[in-house]
C-alpha cells in the first residue's frame, strides 16, 4: 500500500485562527484605507470575457505593470496568486527531497517555514538577533533556499541593507537561493529589487495584498534574474492569475493617481501616534517600518488578551512567546486614526481603564 498522504506531509495542519465577524478587524494587515479605485473601476466594469475567457498564459499585462513599476525588464517579473503562491512556486522549483531545507530567523511570517515542509524539504530557524549579529549563520548546513522578510512580519522590523548585501556576498551565486519578502516595503525601506534582477541566486517577492488594498484579488509577484524567474514560472504554469485580477492589479500598480502614495503616508503618520500612544500605556512597541505595530501582551497572555480586546469589537493578532524576549505579543495593523482610536478604546477598557474617553463619534 502506497503512503497517502505522504509521512512528512501528514503531520501538517491547514492555516487557522479566528475570523469571525468583528466590529475592527486589525488583525491581518490588510489595508483598512480600502482598495485601490482603480482597480475597483476595473472589477466594476468586468464584461463578459473577463470571467468567460482564459488570462494570458503568463499574465503579461501584469508583467509588464510590476516591471514599469519596479523599473526592471519584463523578462525580471513572475506573477502569481498573492506573493504565497510565488513563494510556494519557488520553493518548488528548489525542493530536491528531504535533505533539502530552508532557513529563516525567526520570528517571521509562518509561511517562510511553512512552505518548506509542504514542498517535502526540512525548514530550520534561527533566531533573529543571532542572524542579525552575523547573517552567515542563515547559511550553516548548507540550505537550499534561504527566507527573509523584510520589513519582516510580525516585528516590523527591517534588516539593515548592509546586513542583506552581507548575506549575499556570503551566499555567493550559485549558493542557497535567497528570497527577500517585501510584502510591506512601501510602507518603508529600500527595495532590492533592482538589485536581485542582477543576481542569478536572489528573488524578491512583493504583493498587491498591502499597500494596493488587494487582498481579495489574490495577486504578487517577484524580480528576479530572467533565468530564475523562468523557474518560478515552471512552477507556477499557465493561466494563473485571472483576467480580471491581472487588469485591476496592473491598472493599481501604475497608481496614476497617487492614491497608494497618499494612503501609504496616511499610513506612516498612523503608524507614529499608535506607537506613541502604546508607548504612553507601557506596552512596549516595536519600531515598525509596516503597517503594523508588535507590543507586548498586556497581561502576558496573548490569547487571552486577544480574546478580551475581541470582546469590545476588536480583532487583534496574538503572537505567543514571540516579542524579542520571548514573551506574548499582540499585533495590530495601521488604520485610519478613528479606527485606531477605536482599537486604543477596546484595549483601555479591556485593561479596566476606560477613562481615557471612548470616542462617541465612532460606528460600533
Ligand atoms: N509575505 C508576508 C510577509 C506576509 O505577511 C503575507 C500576508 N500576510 C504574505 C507574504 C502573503 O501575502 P499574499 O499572499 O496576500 O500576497
Amino acid at each position: 500500500m502506497s503512503p497517502f498522504p505522504r509521512p512528512d506531509y501528514e503531520p501538517l495542519r491547514r492555516y487557522h485562527f479566528d475570523r469571525t465577524p468583528v466590529a475592527l478587524d486589525v488583525s491581518d494587515n490588510t489595508n483598512q484605507w480600502g482598495a485601490h479605485p482603480a482597480a475597483l473601476e476595473v472589477a466594476r466594469r468586468a464584461d463578459d470575457n473577463a470571467l468567460a475567457r482564459y488570462p494570458d498564459l503568463y499574465a503579461d499585462d501584469l508583467r509588464a505593470a510590476a516591471a514599469a513599476h519596479l523599473g526592471v525588464p519584463e523578462a525580471c517579473i513572475a506573477t502569481g496568486c498573492g506573493s504565497d503562491d510565488i513563494l510556494d512556486c519557488a520553493y518548488r522549483a528548489c525542493a530536491g527531497g528531504p535533505d533539502d531545507f530552508v532557513a529563516a530567523a525567526v520570528p517571521t511570517f509562518p509561511m517562510g517555514l511553512q512552505l518548506a515542509r509542504m514542498n517535502g524539504m526540512g525548514a530550520r530557524s534561527v533566531p533573529w538577533a543571532d542572524a542579525l549579529a552575523d547573517p552567515r549563520r542563515l547559511l550553516e548546513g548548507g540550505p537550499v533556499l534561504v527566507y527573509v522578510c523584510r520589513p519582516n512580519n510580525p516585528t516590523g522590523h527591517l534588516a539593515p541593507a548592509e546586513w542583506v548585501d552581507a548575506l549575499l556576498e556570503a551566499a555567493g551565486e550559485d549558493g542557497p537561493l535567497v528570497i527577500l519578502d517585501e510584502a510591506y516595503i512601501d510602507f518603508g525601506g529600500d527595495s532590492f529589487a533592482t538589485r536581485a534582477v542582477g543576481r542569478t541566486r536572489t528573488l524578491v517577492s512583493r504583493t498587491m495584498s498591502k499597500a494596493f488594498g488587494l487582498a481579495g484579488l489574490r495577486v504578487g509577484y517577484a524580480a528576479g534574474a530572467p533565468e530564475t524567474i523562468l523557474e518560478v514560472e515552471k512552477a507556477r504554469g499557465p493561466y494563473k492569475v485571472s483576467r480580471m485580477a491581472c487588469a485591476a492589479a496592473a491598472v493599481a500598480l501604475a497608481d496614476a493617481e497617487g492614491w497608494v502614495a497618499r494612503t501609504v503616508s496616511d499610513c506612516v503618520a498612523c503608524r507614529e501616534r499608535a506607537h506613541a500612544a502604546l508607548s504612553e500605556r507601557g506596552l512596549d512597541p516595536l519600531p515598525s517600518l509596516a503597517n503594523f505595530i508588535l507590543f507586548r501582551a498586556p497581561s502576558g497572555d496573548a490569547r487571552a488578551d486577544a480574546l478580551g480586546i475581541r470582546s469590545h469589537g476588536v480583532a487583534v493578532r496574538p503572537f505567543v512567546g514571540e516579542y524579542p524576549d520571548g514573551t506574548d505579543a499582540l499585533r495590530v495593523t495601521m488604520a485610519p486614526w478613528p479606527l485606531m482610536e477605536r482599537f486604543l478604546d477596546a484595549l483601555d477598557t479591556f485593561r479596566g481603564n476606560p477613562g481615557r474617553g471612548p470616542n462617541q463619534a465612532l460606528p460600533g
